[in-house]
């Protein structure tokens, strides 16, 4: 299966995204992580990345499309995988169409998480919070005013893919102010229901 979880940040992509995984034994792949961990490692990426996300902006499409196709080739890819916080733009997204097409795969789902805007800046500042209780680092990315500035990037950049899946028939949408297991249940319930469509 291959799936990709569309929505703003605050959305809940990343923890519907690890339900995911323990269900269905496929791996998360998040740009969002990927570049974190670039950053950590100090790598030419991780330096080039690094300013852009503090500013709560978008990196590169060359830059993420290269570390998508590749992680894509890994092993435990083979039986599919869910795309968190990617395509963003799109470029991305007719990068990830050319990339499966490439391997003769294609897609499967795309599920856009619908939230009301007021409550992410709440989430947000939420999960600040939490790391920072659980004496874990706390994303820089991760304060009000940054945030306003990811939201815009959204809007501009990744919202359109919304109707870019749609007029593919790719798109679901899944309610994503419910509690977290409803909507891990909705997402399966769409899931089932596009399986049974194929
Ligand atoms: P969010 O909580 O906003 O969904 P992510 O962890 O997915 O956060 O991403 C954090 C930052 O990493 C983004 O604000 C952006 O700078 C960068 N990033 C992640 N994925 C992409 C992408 N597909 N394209 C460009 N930049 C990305």
């Amino acid at each position: 299966m291959r799936l990709i979880l569309l929505g703003p940040p605050g959305a809940g992509k990343g923890t519907q995204a690890q339900r995911l995984v323990e269900k269905h034994g496929i791996p998360q792949l998040s740009t969002g992580d990927m570049l974190r961990a670039a950053v950590q490692a100090g790598s030419e990426v991780g330096k080039r990345a690094k300013a852009v996300m503090d500013a709560g902006e978008l990196v590169s499409d060359a830059i993420v499309n290269a570390i998508v196709a590749e992680r894509i080739d890994q092993a435990d890819c083979a039986k599919g995988f869910i795309l968190d916080g990617y395509p963003r733009t799109l470029v991305q997204a007719d990068a990830v169409e050319s990339m499966l097409s490439q391997r003769g795969i294609g897609l499967d789902t795309v599920i856009e998480l619908v939230v009301d805007d007021r409550a992410l800046v709440g989430r947000i500042v939420k999960r600040a919070e939490d790391a920072k209780a659980a004496g874990q680092p706390v994303r820089k990315d991760d304060n009000p005013a940054v945030f306003e500035e990811r939201l815009r990037e959204y809007y501009k950049k990744t919202a359109p893919l919304t109707g870019y899946y749609y007029a593919k028939g790719k798109l679901r949408t899944v309610d994503g102010m419910a509690n977290i297991d409803a909507v891990t249940a909705e997402i399966e319930a769409v899931l089932t229901a596009a399986a049974e469509a194929r």
